[in-house]
């Protein structure tokens, strides 16, 4: 016998009421969550899941065909696909840690479910360690998204197989960078080293145009932009962006993703590792030795 049936009736017709009226309030605001870049080609539906991972979809507005990238949670990503009345048929990984690839067995069983559905093609970099992957991609290998163009770019650190997504038109361009790099951040050097994150950070992704918007794995702002406000406190685009932040919740800190290459160059101290000031905070004198000493910093900050 449940609890609700001992209580005298008002009591538990009230108590039912606000379990009811708390439940669709926190539907609501996980549904109010999702974010949206509307471009001009593309749109990028901004997703949160767990407590602070980002899963993308990405939309070919002419042909309304989809992407997801990392779905983590894919019975909400059915959702928004459902909404937005796209087509799914991509999943871009990122790398196998299972706050980023955990999702993909169950996804790829919805699918199974739903022959009507069509194929699921799931990319991801050659690594056992991912589910599900029927695309092994490696640096440099193109594919589209209805007819957004998509380039892999190969950033082995964070972990062995990490790719990057760089997707891009005539009009719009974006990276999703899963845990390589982060708002003001770059993600640890777990199965890497310095030198292959600075070819991530200063030969790939900097590179890139500086309107190129930036899709990361987390939601990490006010504690990467403290850091970075810290190794550079006369940074003002640093000092304005940390304001911003310190002054918003959580639902506002995430509304700064995306950021953009051009902005990241401007505060992100692991990008910005041929700075003198940034070589003087931790008293090297080459950017390689700064990556190195800027991660092992942050590991204790
Ligand atoms: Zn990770």
């Amino acid at each position: 016998m449940s609890l609700l049936n001992l209580l005298p009736h008002r009591l538990s017709q009230r108590l039912t009421a606000l379990y009811f009226t708390v439940a669709s309030f926190s539907l609501q605001r996980r549904q109010q969550s999702v974010q949206t870049t509307a471009m001009a080609s593309m749109t990028v539906k901004k997703i949160p899941a767990l407590k602070d991972n980002f899963m993308y979809l990405v939309v070919c507005n002419a042909t309304r065909r989809a992407a997801v990238v990392d779905p983590v949670e894919p019975d909400r990503v059915l959702e928004v696909v459902k909404e937005e009345g796209v087509q799914l048929n991509q999943v871009l990984t990122t790398h196998h840690h299972w706050d980023h690839a955990g999702g993909n067995e169950a996804l790829y069983q919805r699918f199974r479910e739903n022959a009507d559905w069509g194929e699921l093609r799931v990319y991801g970099g050659d690594d056992a360690r991912i589910d599900r992957l029927t695309n092994r991609v490696k640096q440099d290998d193109t594919f589209e998204i209805g007819q957004l163009r998509v380039r892999c770019l190969s950033t082995p650190c964070h972990t062995t197989s990490h790719i990057c997504y760089y997707v891009e038109s005539d009009q719009d361009r974006a990276v999703f960078t899963g845990d390589t790099l982060f708002l003001a951040g770059c993600g640890r050097f777990f199965e890497g080293t310095p030198q292959q994150m600075h070819d991530a950070l200063i030969g790939q992704l900097s590179s890139l145009p500086d309107d190129t918007h930036v899709y990361c794995g987390h939601e990490y702002a006010l504690q990467n932009l403290r850091f970075c406000h810290m190794v550079e406190p006369s940074n003002e685009d640093t000092r304005a962006l940390l304001e911003r932040t310190q002054a918003a919740d959580l639902e506002g800190r995430r509304a700064l993703v995306p950021s953009t290459i051009g902005q990241e160059k401007r505060i992100n101290v692991f990008m910005r590792v041929r700075e003198p000031t940034v070589q003087a905070f931790v008293g090297k004198s080459n950017s390689l030795d700064t990556m190195q000493a800027l991660r092992a910093a942050k590991d204790k900050f």
